[in-house]
C-alpha cells in the first residue's frame, strides 16, 4: 500500500513511476486477480505471498479514509458497489475498549469496510489508468545501483541511480533519478545502504507479544444484529485477548482473534472457537456458530512496533527515500499502517513540491537529499509511534526498559480515559485521536481533563 500510494503521488512530479514488485500473479489477466470491477473476481481470502497479512483482518482508519477520498475520488462509492460495507463509525461498531463499551452515538463519521486484498487490488486499477505508471511483477529488488562520484570512498558523494533485480534467473539493473523503498517490515535497505558504506540506522523495537489468528466466514442470510462491525479491545494486564468481525465484500465476515503477551490464538478449529468463548464480550463467539467457516486458520506473530531511525543517520546517498513499513511499522492493533502510509505519501507530495519551488526541477536533481525528507517523515511518524507503544511499553515489561515519569503519567492518564470512555465527549476524543483526525492533546480538553486530573491527584497519580 506504501508502495501504491507514493507511486500515485511520484506520477504527478515524474515523467514515468515503474512499481517493483517480486510477487506475480495480480497483474491484469491473471487469474488470481483481486483486481476488481466485477464481482465475479472478488479476492480470495488468501491474497497474495508478499502481503501473508492481508488475510488478517485490515481496518482503514478514518483519516486514511479521508486521504483516500482526496487522492482517488469514486474509488469509495466503487468499493461500495462491489459488496463494501457502509460503516457509520460507533452507532455501526459493537467496541469494548478498556473493558468499557463505547456508546452507539451517530455522530455521522462514515467510513467504510473492505479486505485488503480488494482495497490494494483497487488502488492499483486506478493507478494502471494514470498512463505514466508501469508495473514490473516478477521483479525482487536486491540491490541499488549507484554512481560513486568523483571520490570513490566518499559516501556523503554517492547519488542512487537505480535498482538491481531478480527476475526469474536473471539480473536485471533498472535507471531511475529517484528510488523509493517500499519493501515493508522485510526491507534490506540497511544492509544495500552499507554495501554503499553508509552507517546502519539505529532501531527502536516495543514488543508486545501479540498473536493473530484469522478465518473467514460466510454471513448467513437471516444474520440479524445491532451491529455491522465488533470490536473486542484488550486492556493491560487482565484482558488479554481480544477480536475484530470485520465485514467484508462477498457477505463475508474475516474473524480475527488477537492475544497479547504471550497468550496467542491456537491455529487448530477447537483451539480457536475455545479462544473465541471466552472473549469479554459475546458477539464474536456468536457471529462464528452461526457463521459458515470458508476458510483455514491462519495465524501471524511478527506484530511487533519496529522504527529504523533513518533520520538519524549523519550522510545518506542522494535519490533515495524510504517510508511505510520499510521504515516503521507498528503492532497492526492500532490498525495505523495503510493510514500512516497515506499521510507517508502525502507528504512526499509536499516535500517534491517544496523542493521545486525553491530549486526549480532540473534533471536528475529530483530529490537532492533524502535525508531532509526521512527528518520529515519521523516528526510526522512521533505520534502514530506514541499511540502504539505507549500501552505496548507496559505489556512488553522491561524488555523496552524503565517507564520514565512522562511514560508512567500517560499510562495512568489514559486508564482514566478508558474508565470514562461510555461518556460522549470522552469518546469522541479518544475515537478522533485513535483514528488519526486529531493529535493526542485532543485528550486534555478541559471538560475531559478536568475530572481526571482531580482524580489523579486525589489517587497521588
Ligand atoms: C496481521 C496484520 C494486520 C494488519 N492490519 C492492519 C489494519 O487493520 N489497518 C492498517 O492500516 N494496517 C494494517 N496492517 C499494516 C499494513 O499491512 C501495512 O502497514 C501497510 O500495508 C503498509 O505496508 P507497506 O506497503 O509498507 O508494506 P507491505 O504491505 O508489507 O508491502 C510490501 C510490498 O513490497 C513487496 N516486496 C518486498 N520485498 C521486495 C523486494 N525485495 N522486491 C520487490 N518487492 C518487494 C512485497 O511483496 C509487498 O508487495 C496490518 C499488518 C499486519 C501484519
Amino acid at each position: 500500500m506504501a508502495g501504491l500510494f507514493a507511486a500515485n503521488i511520484l506520477a504527478d512530479h515524474c515523467e514515468q513511476v515503474v512499481v517493483l514488485e517480486r510477487d506475480k500473479g495480480w497483474e491484469p489477466g491473471a487469474a488470481s486477480a483481486g483486481i476488481p470491477h466485477s464481482t465475479d473476481c472478488l479476492p480470495q481470502a488468501e491474497g497474495r505471498p508478499g502481503v501473508p497479512q492481508s488475510r488478517h483482518v485490515h481496518v482503514l482508519l478514518l483519516r486514511g479514509v479521508q486521504v483516500l477520498r482526496t487522492r482517488f475520488p469514486g474509488l469509495e462509492e466503487e468499493l461500495l458497489s462491489l459488496g463494501a460495507t457502509r460503516l457509520n463509525w460507533l452507532k455501526d461498531t459493537a467496541a469494548l475498549a478498556g473493558g468499557g463499551w463505547l456508546p452507539r452515538i451517530d455522530l455521522n463519521l462514515p467510513g467504510f469496510s473492505v479486505s485488503r486484498t480488494l482495497l490494494e487490488g483497487s488502488v492499483r486499477a486506478r493507478l494502471r489508468d494514470r498512463g505514466n505508471i508501469r508495473f514490473r511483477p516478477g521483479h525482487r529488488v536486491v540491490g541499488l545501483r549507484a554512481d560513486r562520484g568523483a571520490g570513490e570512498s566518499d559516501a556523503s558523494d554517492i547519488r542512487v541511480t537505480g535498482a538491481v533485480c531478480a527476475v526469474g534467473d536473471e539480473t536485471v539493473g533498472l535507471d531511475a533519478d529517484l528510488v523509493v523503498d517500499t519493501s515493508g517490515r522485510s526491507s534490506r535497505l540497511p544492509r544495500w545502504l552499507k554495501e554503499l558504506g553508509y552507517a546502519a540506522p539505529r532501531e527502536s523495537t516495543v514488543n508486545a507479544d501479540v498473536g493473530y489468528a484469522t478465518r473467514w466466514y460466510r454471513i448467513p442470510e437471516d444474520w440479524q444484529a445491532d451491529w455491522k462491525m465488533a470490536l473486542l479491545a484488550t486492556r493491560y494486564p487482565d484482558i488479554r485477548g481480544g477480536a475484530v468481525v470485520q465485514p467484508v465484500e462477498g457477505r463475508r465476515w474475516v474473524v480475527t482473534l488477537v492475544g497479547y503477551a504471550g497468550d496467542h490464538p491456537p491455529t487448530d478449529e477447537a483451539g480457536f472457537e475455545a479462544y473465541a468463548r471466552r472473549l469479554i464480550g459475546p458477539q464474536v463467539w456468536e457471529a462464528m456458530r452461526a457463521a459458515e467457516p470458508l476458510t483455514g486458520i491462519g495465524g501471524f506473530r511478527r506484530t511487533e512496533n519496529h522504527w529504523r531511525h533513518y533520520e538519524q543517520l549523519k550522510r545518506w546517498p542522494r535519490g533515495l527515500v524510504a517510508l511505510g513499513d520499510s521504515v516503521c511499522a507498528f503492532n497492526p492493533v492500532y490498525a495505523q499502517g495503510m493510514t500512516v502510509s497515506a499521510l507517508s505519501a502525502e507528504l512526499l507530495d509536499e516535500f517534491l513540491k517544496g523542493r521545486r519551488k525553491k530549486e526549480g526541477q532540473k534533471d536528475g536533481q529530483l530529490m537532492p537529499s533524502g535525508l531532509v525528507f526521512q527528518r520529515k517523515l519521523a516528526k510526522m511518524l512521533q505520534t502514530p509511534w506514541q499511540l502504539a507503544t505507549s500501552d505496548d511499553f507496559r505489556w512488553a515489561g522491561r524488555e523496552a526498559g524503565d517507564a520514565n515519569l512522562t511514560d508512567r503519567f500517560m499510562h495512568r492518564y489514559v486508564d482514566h480515559v478508558l474508565d470514562r470512555i461510555h461518556r460522549p465527549e470522552v469518546c469522541l476524543a479518544f475515537f478522533s485521536v485513535a483514528h488519526l483526525i486529531s493529535p493526542p492533546v485532543a485528550l486534555f480538553r478541559p471538560r475531559i481533563a478536568l475530572p481526571i486530573l482531580w482524580a489523579m491527584a486525589k489517587a497521588r497519580f
